[in-house]
């Protein structure tokens, strides 16, 4: 299934390029509201780890996960209604979800549940991710592809956490093989993507452009309700 998503703004690029930031920047400014698709990789992740599943068995991990209560509402993900925020974002559950991410059947089940969430909203929605433009929605009316040199990104993660620079620039330099050499949706610029190198941009300069992109598509705020004019 996909929906022809011409409301949709996608955000895709590696780890700790400011997605995060920019996504909930332009959400903002538009009215709409940002999805966070790494949120949901990661509470499966710990869904997986609570259930002890080796996340190398699909079948099992797929098991654990069919009945899972995942939701995000405002900025949080909630699994089982309990907000696991802070939990997804410890050391080991970040490596476990680059690992599951891997996965191609976790991927059709956790794709399922963000247009699902998208189509909730009626499209408003600035959805991040690595694999939005590409797969999520292809049809998005706008799409970003945000990029920035390794270490750059390294060291505004470092800022963001007590580990070291060192420890940083590995677990990321990992996670960006882990997902763009993947076979399922491995993250890669979609042809129709603008790509935008933030390095010498601060996040409002970046959030400036997008808005920018998202205005030539017809979509700004328009009386209290937003929608695009093509
Ligand atoms: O974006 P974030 O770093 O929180 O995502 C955690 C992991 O989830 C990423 O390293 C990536 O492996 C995976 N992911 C993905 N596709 C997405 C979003 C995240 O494969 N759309």
């Amino acid at each position: 299934m996909n929906t022809a998503a011409e409301l949709v703004v996608a955000i895709d690029g590696p780890s700790g390029v400011g997605k995060t930031t920019v996504s909930q920047g332009v959400a903002r400014a538009l009215g709409y509201q940002s999805l966070d698709t790494g949120a949901f990789y990661r509470a499966a992740a710990l869904v997986v780890k609570f259930h002890r599943v080796d996340p190398e068995d699909e079948a099992g991990v797929l098991a654990a996960l069919s009945g899972a209560d995942l939701d995000y509402r405002h900025g949080a993900m909630f699994v089982e209604g309990v907000d696991v925020s802070t939990a997804i974002r410890s050391e080991s559950i970040t490596a476990a979800s680059s690992c599951l991410a891997r996965l191609p059947g976790l991927r059709q089940v956790l794709v399922g549940r963000q247009r699902a969430w998208v189509a909730a909203r009626e499209d408003r929605a600035v959805v991040e991710g690595r694999d939005i433009g590409t797969v999520v929605f292809p049809g998005a009316a706008v799409k970003v592809y945000l990029d920035a040199p390794p270490g750059v990104r390294a060291r505004r993660r470092a800022g963001e956490t007590s580990t070291t620079l060192r420890e940083v620039a590995t677990q990321l330099g990992r996670r960006d093989r882990l997902d763009s050499t993947r076979a399922a949706s491995p993250l890669t610029l979609a042809p129709d993507a603008v790509a935008i190198d933030t390095n010498p941009l601060t996040a409002d300069q970046v959030i400036a452009q997008v808005l920018e992109l998202c205005r030539r598509r017809g979509i700004e705020p328009e009386e209290g309700r937003y929608r695009a004019r093509d």
